[in-house]
């Protein structure tokens, strides 16, 4: 790997005076809240670990307080993707300062793919030390949950990012949001989330900041969260399984997970198959999804690709699908009857 070469910012203007200076206000639609407290956001870089010498994806750098805070710490590049094109200038005169370190990506990081974006010789084998390359980011609350079960289905594909090993992410959310994210077994916030990324990675809420750190103080406090992919999930079975199966048993929360489960299955043949997946994954069906463990969630799936595998019809069930889709299903329903009959 490369000689580690120290990034010196030269003077810039705050950020305080970057945001009056472009005359940039805050828009809802994009759901910004910028941060100006240097020892927080210094305290959310800390938190990804050592990036010396490393390559950093920071999503939604906005006027670039966080992005300043990464330069210093003398990583190899940073590659920012931010929507806003209102960014731009400010973003220019960061990476013109950065003497080559910095990148700008003016795009959606929904839709942007890393499999190319890093150097060949930063992978590292998957069941080794995680990659010298972090994902940072302070996102809008709206974007950053759909983002983190995309990035877990990557994750799981072992694509994007992920190419390169167990890339870890340090990302902020809703302080609700990330104390679902780590909710052990049987608590309150114990939902889908939790589930679906406890699969897939270690998560450690760090720490809090409150609301008043941002401008515009956004209506709820929010939590630094960080993420390191494990070397082997708990449920390793395809994304689609496990998210349709983790899904349906919490479409009801507060009853008995057998309700849950019944929904995977066509109407005239639910009660039967359901039992039939609940027997072969010996899971109590009276236990309410969010006092369901990983382990009993691994042999529900267990058990749903198993019954999937004799009729592969039956993934593309969805009961939540228009009367009309599921008409389709009629027949489905009608050879599996009678063949269990
Ligand atoms: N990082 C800055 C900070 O901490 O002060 C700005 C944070 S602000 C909460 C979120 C930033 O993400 C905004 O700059 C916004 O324009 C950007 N953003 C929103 N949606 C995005 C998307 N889909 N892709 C990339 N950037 C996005």
């Amino acid at each position: 790997m490369g000689v580690e070469v120290a990034v010196r910012l030269p003077p810039l203007p705050s950020i305080r005076d970057i945001i009056s200076l472009y005359k940039i206000n805050a828009l809802r639609k994009l759901s910004q809240n910028f941060l100006l407290d240097t020892r927080i956001i210094d305290r959310i870089v800390k938190t990804a670990g050592r990036i010396e010498d490393g390559y950093v994806c920071e999503v939604g750098p906005g006027p670039g307080g966080i992005t300043r805070s990464i330069l210093k710490r003398n990583p190899r590049r940073v590659i920012v993707i931010e929507k806003d094109k209102r960014f731009l200038p400010s973003l220019e005169l960061l990476a013109d300062a950065s003497q080559g370190h910095m990148d700008i990506i003016l795009g959606d990081v929904m839709s942007y793919k890393m499999d190319k974006v890093f150097p060949d010789d930063y992978c590292k084998p998957w069941d080794g030390p995680p990659p010298n390359i972090h994902l940072i980011g302070n996102l809008p609350f709206n974007v950053s949950t759909p983002l983190i079960i995309k990035w877990m289905k990557s994750i799981s594909e072992k694509n994007s990012a992920w190419t390169y090993g167990r890339t870890k992410m340090t990302l902020t959310f809703q302080k609700e949001v990330a104390e679902r994210l780590v909710a052990p077994i049987s608590s309150d916030q114990r939902c889908r989330l939790s589930v679906m990324c406890q699969n897939w990675c270690k998560i450690t809420h760090k720490f809090t900041i409150p609301g008043t750190a941002f401008l515009p103080k956004p209506e709820v406090d929010v939590g630094v969260v960080h993420f390191e992919p494990l070397v082997q999930p708990i449920i390793n079975l395809p994304f689609e399984i496990v998210e349709k199966v983790v899904r349906c048993i919490f479409s009801f929360r507060q009853k008995y997970c057998v309700r849950g489960i019944e929904t995977l299955f066509p109407k005239k043949i639910r009660v039967s198959f359901a039992k039939e997946m609940y027997e072969i994954a010996e899971v109590n069906p009276q236990t309410q999804p969010f006092r369901l463990n990983l382990e009993e969630f691994r042999r529900l799936c267990e058990a749903y690709k198993l019954i999937c595998d004799r009729d592969p019809r039956l993934l593309k069930y969805n009961h939540r699908a228009s009367k009309m889709e599921l008409e389709e299903f009629e027949d489905l329903n009608n050879d599996l009857l009678s063949c269990n009959n």
